[in-house]
C-alpha cells in the first residue's frame, strides 16, 4: 500500500481578468502549488503571473478549439492528488458560479480527495460594478438575480423561469446575465414577452477589468443593434434595470485605473439611457 499522502485540490478564483484582483490567498496558491488546471477564462496576466517551475495545464473548455471533456479534469484532479501534489484547479472569477465548481468537489469528496474552495470575485458582480453600475442600490434595486444566458429561452424545459425574472426587473430588481452575447437577441425578446418594458436600461461590459474592456448601454429595445454595432463578443456580462442609469451620473469621474484609461472609447455606441427613449 502506497504511504503517500493525497493532496489538496484547491478550487480557486483567480477573479475577473485584471490580476490585481485575484486574493492574496489565490496568489500565495498559485506561487506555492506544484500543479495550476485552469481554464480558458482565467485572464493571461493572472496565468503569466504563475511562477516558471510550478506546472500548468490549461484544460480550457476550448483551448486549442478542444474541449476538455469535464469527465477527464475531474480525472486528472483526482490522480494529481493522489500522486501526493498540491493542486490549484483555477478558474474565471468566482470558482462556484457557472463554472463547475460544484460539480468538481462532488467528484472529489466521492474519491475522499480533500479540497478547499477559494472564493473569488465574479464577474458577475465586479462587471457592473467597474462600469460604475451597482449590482444593488437603496434607491434602485433590492434584489439581484444571477442567470446562464446561455439557454434556449423558447425550450420547454429551460430552467429559466422568464416571467419571474421579468417580474424581478418590474420590480426594480437588477437582472445580470451570463454567457450572454450570442442569446442576447433571444433573452432579450423573452423579457420584452414577459412584459418588461422596452426602455429598461440594459448595459453590455465586455473584458471587464482587461485592458481592453468596453462598455454599452441602451435599453431593452435597442440592446441588440448597439451590442452588434459595436461588434460585442464574448466574454461580456448583461445588466438589465434601473442600476443601469447610475453610470450617467458617475460616468463623468469613472475609469481612473489603468485599464479604464486605456480602453478604447466606445462612444459611437454608447446610448445615454435617458436620450434613448
Ligand atoms: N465563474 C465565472 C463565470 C463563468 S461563466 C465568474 O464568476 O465570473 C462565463 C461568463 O462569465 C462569460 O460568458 C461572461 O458572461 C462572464 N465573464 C467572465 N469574465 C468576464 C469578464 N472579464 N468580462 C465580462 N464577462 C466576463
Amino acid at each position: 500500500m502506497s504511504t503517500m499522502t493525497t493532496g489538496t485540490v484547491y478550487l480557486v478564483g483567480a477573479g475577473p481578468g485584471d490580476p490585481e484582483l485575484m486574493t492574496v490567498k489565490a496568489r500565495r496558491l498559485l506561487d506555492s502549488a506544484d500543479v495550476v488546471f485552469h481554464d480558458s477564462l482565467v485572464g493571461d496576466g493572472v496565468v503569466d503571473s504563475i511562477p516558471h517551475d510550478v506546472r500548468v495545464e490549461p484544460v480550457g473548455k476550448r483551448a486549442g478549439g478542444e474541449r476538455t471533456p469535464q469527465a477527464e479534469i475531474n480525472d486528472r484532479l483526482v490522480r494529481a492528488a493522489r500522486a501526493g501534489r498540491e493542486v490549484v484547479r483555477l478558474k474565471g472569477g468566482d470558482p462556484t458560479i457557472f463554472a463547475r465548481g460544484g460539480e468538481e468537489a462532488e467528484h472529489l469528496a466521492r474519491h475522499d480527495v480533500p479540497f478547499e474552495v477559494v472564493p473569488g470575485i465574479t464577474s458577475a458582480v465586479a462587471a457592473p460594478g467597474v462600469a460604475g453600475i451597482p449590482p444593488t442600490h437603496r434607491d434602485h434595486a433590492s434584489t439581484l438575480a444571477v442567470v446562464t444566458g446561455h439557454e434556449d429561452p423558447t425550450k420547454a424545459d429551460s430552467a429559466l423561469d422568464w416571467d419571474a425574472l421579468s417580474g424581478l426587473v418590474d420590480a426594480g430588481g437588477t437582472l445580470v446575465i451570463l454567457m450572454g452575447v450570442g442569446r442576447l437577441p433571444d433573452n432579450t425578446a423573452a423579457l420584452r414577452a414577459a412584459g418588461v418594458a422596452a426602455d429598461t436600461p440594459v448595459a453590455m461590459i465586455e473584458r471587464a477589468t482587461l485592458p481592453d474592456e468596453r462598455v454599452v448601454t441602451g435599453t431593452l429595445d435597442t440592446i441588440v443593434d448597439i451590442a452588434d454595432a459595436a461588434g460585442i463578443e464574448p466574454p461580456a456580462v448583461t445588466v438589465v434595470g434601473d442600476v443601469v442609469g447610475v453610470r450617467e451620473t458617475v460616468a463623468r469621474c469613472l475609469g481612473s485605473s489603468d485599464a479604464m484609461a486605456e480602453a478604447p472609447v466606445a462612444t459611437p455606441h454608447v446610448v445615454g439611457v435617458t436620450d434613448s427613449d
